[in-house]
């Protein structure tokens, strides 16, 4: 049995250690008080306003940001910035998240499917270039691309920008796992035409459930925030008028109280899973049967979740279960989108690489607050189930 189920600093609820659990900050509170003191309990307020500024002056002064009710949403609304409908085929990464591709169903478009490649794990660049021609020949061409930095890696913003530039297909940057890093010192998120990021309770900061949109024009803003709160005619005072439909999306003045004080620890959290994967790569480093994947010159992962590579299913079985064994949660890397059921009648161009991934990856315990003694009795139960 762990020995510090009593510190309020530690993830061991319930005896259990979570994969990334929500890890509050404290200051928190005083922006919840400043919401029901003013009675602002709604989806408008300062909270909102501040903390769009406070995620601005993090980013970049040259972006407008909006937050949402969730990262979800912020793609559904960013394929409909876009312009995506009925029809459409939309390019989106394979390894991810279904939160990732589902909007494009929402639309009524098409996702198409592209595999990874082996050194951040993100969309592969010959990949998309390869399936860009294929429509293309087909009379079809991509009205959008949708890449994700997985796990907190950066994808390969170079070579996919210059394919995507070439054929003029806008970009959404998918990086509800990546806020704090940066690729070559622009930080993720900045990185495609529209970013994407997410605050739900196991990300890197949490609003318990949110999410935002980067955005490079001030009138993309306005358009998201008409379509964020049910697309009502600004031209009618006395009554509501729609032309056009609209969500319920704009984030809850409460939840963006929850996300200022979470900005005020954004660096500390990074730096603080960062370093845990430094810890799990310094002790496991010496097993044959373990892999990590480096971070390319110029890429600086969050390190969101530390995965690991093993060279079988049934090595990465054996550790997954001794640490489930002591109440440990661990996870197997995403199931790449192209293998899912429900998308088994998509398009996909891919290689192998991301289904290996998913047969051979484990993500470990990753969280801000995992404790050192934490780690340490990790590592321990992943060399016994390896020796
Ligand atoms: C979490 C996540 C999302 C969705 O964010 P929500 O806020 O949970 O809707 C989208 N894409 C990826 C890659 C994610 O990990």
């Amino acid at each position: 049995m762990p020995t510090n189920i009593e510190s309020s600093d530690s993830l061991n609820t319930n005896g259990m250690i979570w994969l990334s659990p929500p890890h509050i900050n404290g200051n928190e509170q005083k922006y919840l008080q400043e919401a029901f003191d003013s009675n602002w309990i709604a989806p408008m307020g300062n909270n909102i306003t501040g903390f769009e500024i406070d995620l601005q002056n993090y980013l970049s002064k040259e972006v407008q940001v909006a937050v949402l009710s969730s990262g979800t949403a912020a793609i559904h609304l960013a394929l409909q910035l876009l312009g995506i409908s009925n029809g459409d085929e939309v390019l989106c990464q394979s390894f991810t998240f279904c939160a990732t591709a589902n909007p494009i169903i929402y639309l009524g478009a098409e996702p198409i499917f592209i595999d990874s490649e082996k050194d951040t794990w993100n969309m592969a660049p010959e990949l998309l270039e390869h399936a860009i021609l294929n429509r293309i020949k087909k009379g079809k061409r991509p009205k959008a691309i949708i890449v994700v930095d997985i796990y907190g890696m950066p994808y390969k913003a170079k070579e996919i920008n210059a394919i995507a530039l070439k054929y003029e297909i806008p970009i959404i940057e998918d990086s509800a796992e990546a806020l704090g890093s940066t690729y070559f010192g622009t930080k993720s998120g900045l990185l495609g035409d529209i970013g994407v990021l997410s605050f739900n309770g196991n990300k890197i900061i949490t609003t318990s459930a949110g999410g935002a949109l980067i955005l490079k024009e001030q009138k993309q803003k306005e358009k998201t925030l008409y379509l964020a709160t049910q697309a009502r005619d600004i031209n009618h005072k006395t009554h509501y008028q729609h032309s056009e439909i609209g969500y319920n999306y704009r984030m809850s003045n409460v939840l963006a109280g929850i996300g200022r004080g979470q900005m005020e620890v954004l660096e500390d959290r990074v730096s603080a899973r960062r370093s845990n994967h430094r810890f799990y790569q310094d002790n496991l480093m010496v097993l044959p049967e373990i892999e990590f994947l480096e971070e390319p010159d110029g890429y600086m992962s969050n390190r969101w979740l530390t995965c690991v590579l093993t060279p079988s299913y049934e090595i990465r079985e054996s550790i997954r279960l001794a640490l489930l064994n002591e109440r440990i949660e661990s996870r197997r890397l995403w199931k790449p989108m192209h293998l899912q059921p429900v998308f088994e009648n998509n398009l996909n161009f891919s290689d192998g690489t991301s289904e290996d991934l998913f047969n051979r990856g484990l993500c470990l315990p990753s969280g801000s607050n995992l404790l050192e003694e934490d780690l340490k009795r990790i590592i321990s139960i992943i060399k016994t189930a390896l020796s």
